[in-house]
Order: structure tokens, then C-alpha cells, then sequence
């Protein structure tokens, strides 16, 4: 029988390295709140990612409710339904109305050019997600957002080391979000960060993670408890070593994917993203009208080679029930995220994965779709 074979495979520091952390910890009884680890890994990631400051957190979703809150941001936010849920959610728990506009369907992100005719005098900001890891059309939407004097959030939770020609993805907008769960690029089983322009910022997002307290009598803020523990950040600090082999390996596994996924009728690939670094995060294939099996079909006949792809992202958020009233959930509005959300199909893409695993996923997806 040959192993199940998932969209994504958490990666896992060797379980011996982990001992002197843990007896780090236990000599310390330091669990949480800041301790040596949390101060460690932050200042690693923010090294490792070249990003300014970053504060991190227990998940990647207390982030983004955090970094709302440290924008302010009020009324309607205009963002993409091509997302992981969260995306919104986080939005509405701080009492927003998402506002979705159609993406661009080279990339399956946020199309700058839906942006302005759904500004109204209600819009504080534009919340775009940096989707399979490839950015957004940062440049264009900052002008927008300058011309209508409008905040900027990127959910970057896919965008992990992710680099153009200028440096790191997360230096964009004036907040970046990281999630570093078990299904992301660099994981610390349940993480996340808030990527910060400054002291000043940060400072006022870990009162922020910590209920609002500034010291052992003031509390200046409402605050949430978003802290990450030691335990968790001695994973960090493990994974984090392993991260440039790890992305190498995954360029390789993405090289042979569009490789050998070549000439299947009916299956395309997102173009290649031109970028100083790639995290290559997911693999996404579409599967169009022309192909010998639908998507659906496709995606139930790799399960009976115990291979579990995922429709990222099917249903589109504005299609869930706590969205889909909503005037601009409208599916008439959004023909391209509806379609892309009909055709893709995320492979198996992890760093174990091996060549042998890549081969039955191809050999299966040819022998499925009558190109064997
Ligand atoms: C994973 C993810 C989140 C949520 O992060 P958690 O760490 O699981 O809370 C939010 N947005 C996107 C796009 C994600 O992929």
C-alpha cells in the first residue's frame, strides 16, 4: 500500500534537537510571555525574513485581528473572496464589512483594477493576501490606497520568505501578516507575526498581544491574549535552520511538477511568478473544459491513489454562508474568482516530499487524464 500523500506535509526538526530547548525551558520555567526563546526567534525571523521588526503570535489569525486593531480600521475593508476564510473572519470579529472584489486570474490575487469603484465614503483600507505565496500588485495598490487616503494589510500567511527585487514581500503595506501553522512553508506547529515598520509599532502590538498591558498596573489598550509560547518558539528556532534547504527543495519539486505536467490537455499552469525568491508554497494546477476528467472528478480519482490534493480555494469566502448576502458577494461581481475556484487544484508540495512520491502523483494525473 502506498502512503497517503497530502497537499501539504508539516516538516519536523530532528526530535533530538529539541531535548537542550526543553531543558532550557524547564531549568527557566520561563513558558511565555516575551521569554528568551520568543526574543530569540523574533530576532532570527526578523534577520532571516530582512524585515524591520515582527512581532509574533500564538496563530496566524490573532495576528490579523491584532493588526486591524492596531490600524483602526473601521466600516468596510475591500478585500479578495480567493482566500482562506480567516481573511474575512478577521474583518467581521472586529466588526468590518468585507468588501470583495474580483481578482486577477494570472495570479488569483486581488485585481488593483476592481479597487476604486468599490471605495465608498465607509472604505478605511484594502486588505490583500498574497496568494500561493506570490505577491499582489503592491505598487499599484499603495497609490489607490494614497489617492483615497486608505490603510494597507497584507494577509502574506502564504508568503514566507518571499522576495522581489527590492527585498521582502512583508515590507509592504503598513502591516504584513505571517501565519506559521502546520500547514505553512516554516511552521512552529500554531504561530504567527505581525510584521511591524517600526519600534514604535511594535511595541504598541505586543501591549496589544498581551491584553493591552504597557506594565503591571497600566493597561492602555483592549487588548487580546495572541502570545506565543516557549515551546513553540523553540520549534521555530529548530525549523528555521532547516528553511533555506528546505525552499531549495521545493523549487525542485515545483521545476519537475510543470516539467512533467506538461502537454495534458485540459490542465494549465499559473504562469511562473518572476521573483528574486519563491517560497513555492503550493502547487496549483487548473483543469479547464478541455480536460478528460473535471476537477471534481480528478480531485476524487487521485484519492484512489491515496493522493489528497485541495481545492484551494473552493468555495470562495463570499460563497459561505456569513458572506454570501453581502451586495458584493454577488458570484455576477466576481467571474474570475469563481471560475479559478472551479479549475484549481493544489498537488501534494512539501520539502519530504520525494522524488518517487512526485512520480505517482504525475503518473496518476496522466493516467487519469488520458495522457499516459
Ligand atoms: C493559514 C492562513 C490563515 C490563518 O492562519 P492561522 O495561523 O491558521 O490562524 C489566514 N490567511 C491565510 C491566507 C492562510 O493561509
Amino acid at each position: 500500500m502506498n502512503r497517503p500523500l497530502f497537499v501539504t506535509e508539516p516538516s519536523l526538526p530532528p526530535l533530538q534537537a529539541l531535548q537542550p530547548y526543553l531543558e532550557q525551558i524547564w531549568s527557566r520555567r520561563w513558558l511565555t510571555n516575551g521569554g528568551p526563546l520568543h526574543q530569540q526567534l523574533e530576532q532570527q525571523l526578523q534577520q532571516w525574513l530582512g524585515v524591520s521588526k515582527l512581532a509574533l503570535f500564538a496563530n496566524g489569525t490573532l495576528a490579523l485581528l491584532t493588526a486591524l486593531q492596531q490600524l483602526r480600521i473601521r466600516g468596510e475593508v475591500i478585500t479578495t473572496p480567493y482566500s482562506f476564510v480567516a481573511t474575512s473572519h478577521a474583518l467581521r470579529w472586529n466588526g468590518i464589512t468585507p468588501v470583495f472584489v474580483d481578482i486577477d486570474p494570472s495570479t488569483g490575487n486581488l485585481d488593483p483594477g476592481q479597487i476604486e469603484s468599490a471605495i465608498t465614503p465607509e472604505t478605511t483600507a484594502i486588505l490583500g493576501v498574497h496568494i500561493y505565496g506570490v505577491p499582489c500588485e503592491v505598487e499599484r495598490i499603495q497609490r489607490i490606497a494614497d489617492n483615497y487616503n486608505l490603510k494597507v494589510i497584507y494577509d502574506a500567511c502564504h508568503a514566507f520568505g518571499v522576495e522581489d527585487e527590492g527585498g521582502s514581500v512583508l515590507r509592504h503595506g503598513d502591516l504584513s501578516v505571517l501565519s506559521f501553522h502546520a500547514t505553512k512553508v516554516f511552521n512552529t506547529f500554531e504561530g504567527g507575526a505581525i510584521i511591524c515598520p517600526d519600534d514604535r509599532s511594535k511595541n504598541q502590538i505586543d501591549h496589544l498581544k498581551n491584553f493591552g498591558f504597557v506594565d503591571e498596573v497600566t493597561v492602555a489598550a483592549v487588548g487580546i491574549n495572541g502570545k506565543m509560547n516557549e515551546l513553540q518558539a523553540a520549534i521555530g528556532l529548530l525549523q528555521l535552520e532547516a528553511m533555506p534547504a528546505q525552499i531549495a527543495r521545493r523549487a525542485q519539486i515545483a521545476e519537475r511538477y510543470r516539467r512533467q505536467l506538461e502537454g495534458i490537455k485540459g490542465l494549465n499552469l499559473l504562469p511562473e511568478p518572476q521573483l528574486a525568491r519563491c517560497n513555492h508554497a503550493y502547487m496549483p494546477v487548473l483543469i479547464d473544459g478541455q480536460a478528460a476528467l473535471s476537477r471534481d472528478q480528478l480531485y476524487e480519482q487521485l484519492k484512489t491513489h491515496q493522493i489528497f490534493s485541495r481545492r484551494y480555494f473552493y468555495p470562495l469566502i463570499s460563497e459561505f454562508p456569513m458572506y454570501r448576502q453581502l451586495p458584493s458577494a454577488d458570484p455576477a461581481r466576481l467571474p474570475r474568482a469563481m471560475a479559478l475556484s472551479r479549475q484549481v487544484l493544489c498537488l501534494p508540495m512539501a520539502a519530504s516530499l520525494e522524488d518517487g512520491d512526485q512520480d505517482r502523483v504525475i503518473g496518476a494525473i496522466r493516467q487519469e487524464m488520458g495522457a499516459s
